[in-house]
């Protein structure tokens, strides 16, 4: 076990970095709604230093405001001295998880998580029991609560549980094994939480367009959670069990590339495995080995049809209007923005830009469970963009940035289609 005292040591030295010159302020979501110094990248800098010191006492307003971050990276893209706030608030978080526990809640749904099986059960259960709790609405976007509880209350559009998973699906189940591909790229799609129980249409539309680009698909069996939702909840001892079982499920099949259409999941694949399991290399001479060469074959779906598996379009122009918004985790963490929006040229849509396309939507971090009127506030500026750009369809790289959009454009009463850039190839 890592010791937490290097943790701390860590903190404290990234912590020390900042000279406070307020720079991340401009950029920060929480600070835009919020306008207070706790709620910015700065003053939680200064938070998690005077806490981790031992300075002063801290009580659930220090929870509150390292939890309202949704870890979007924008601080860290514009500190001069290049301090990293959403680690520091990951770490900040771990450590108050180590001391104090996950809380009732939190703790459930890791435990479920961490059970691939104990989360397909509990996913179904919801799937089949849903039209009890919620209603679809008016225009058929999605499904809001009847009732005010926690996750279903205060008007949030849900996505409707579709009745089979991705990963049940027959397109996932004929694709479990490869034998020969006669020279082919072999590619395993990863598809994660999002696709998986909340949007299959994207796995599926991801499976069909890699395999028209050539590529032979293989959906690996037992593959699980990427570790990205315990992690933002200080989770790390669910996050490293919920990786290692992916290094294991992927380890079996000799595969060129691992290819996922969730931006989250990709960045987590690529960078998070080695951030999470890095403390764990001295105990397990082989682990570091094993990130390195997984996190090597990981491609973002938008990246690799412009790369290494080039898309070509066979089908007809499509009509109407685009605009793209960029997911953090895509654009910041991966660098990627270039490729989805090559990928929309050659639709034949006509492109159309909502202003601050890489604002953030409000939903990471966590935020959009432990915030939810916060979440929503950011993501009112998205709507706006949206309504102010005229585009009929909203594409986007992320399931969990389409299932935000479709909440707030619900809300503030934008018209709009929101979809992954792959579901229009
Ligand atoms: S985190 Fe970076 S940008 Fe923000 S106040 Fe500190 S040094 Fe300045
Ligand atoms: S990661 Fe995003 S929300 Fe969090 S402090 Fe930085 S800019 Fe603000």
């Amino acid at each position: 076990m890592p010791k937490a005292t290097d943790k701390k040591t860590e903190l404290l030295t990234e912590a020390a970095k900042c000279v406070k010159c307020g720079a991340c302020r401009s950029v920060c979501p929480s600070l835009y709604v919020l306008k207070r110094e706790p709620s910015g990248p700065r003053g939680r800098v200064v938070l998690i230093e005077t806490n981790l010191k031992g300075d002063a006492e801290f009580g659930k307003a220090y929870l509150r405001d390292i939890k309202d971050c949704t870890l979007c990276g924008s601080c860290y893209s514009n500190c001069p001295k290049g301090v990293n706030t959403p680690e520091l608030i990951l770490g900040a978080r771990a450590i108050e998880v180590e001391q104090s526990g996950l809380g009732l809640l939190s703790s459930l749904a890791m435990k479920g998580m961490s059970g691939g099986f104990l989360k397909d059960f509990a996913m179904k259960a919801a799937s089949k029991l849903q039209g009890l709790f919620l209603k679809a609405t008016e225009n058929e976007n999605g499904l809001v609560g009847r009732f005010s509880l926690p996750l279903i209350g205060g008007g949030r559009l849900m996505p409707k549980l579709s009745g089979e998973f991705f990963l049940d699906g027959k397109s996932a189940k004929a694709r479990t094994t490869v034998s020969d591909c006669g020279g082919k790229k072999k590619v395993a799609f990863f598809a994660g939480c999002g696709v998986n129980y909340l949007l299959p249409s994207i796995g599926e539309a991801t499976v069909k367009v890699l395999e028209e680009s050539g590529a032979e698909v293989v959906v690996p069996k037992g593959q699980v959670c990427c570790g990205m939702p315990a992690l933002s909840a200080g989770d790390l001892k669910t996050a490293k069990a919920l990786q290692v079982k992916n290094l294991e499920v992927f380890e079996k099949g000799d595969y060129d590339y691992i290819v996922t259409s969730c931006a989250t999941c990709s960045h987590a694949l690529k960078n998070v495995f080695e951030t999470t399991l890095a403390p764990y290399y001295d105990e397990d001479p082989k682990l570091k080995e094993r990130v390195e060469r997984f996190s090597a074959k990981v491609r973002d779906v938008t990246e690799i049809l412009k790369g290494d598996v080039p898309y070509e379009r066979k089908a007809g122009p499509l009509r109407g209007t685009v605009t793209y918004h960029d997911p953090c985790h895509l654009r910041r963490y991966q660098g990627i923005s270039e490729e989805p929006r090559a990928l929309l040229a050659d639709t034949g849509l006509e492109f159309v830009r909502m202003p601050n396309p890489c604002k953030c939507c409000g939903l990471g971090g966590g935020v959009g469970f432990s915030n939810y009127e916060l979440s929503m506030k950011i993501a009112k500026r998205k709507a706006d963009g949206v309504r102010a750009s005229g585009a009929e369809i909203i594409s986007t790289a992320c399931p969990g940035c389409i299932i935000q959009l479709k909440d707030a454009l619900n809300r503030y009463g934008v018209e709009g289609r929101v979809v992954h850039v792959v579901e229009l190839l």
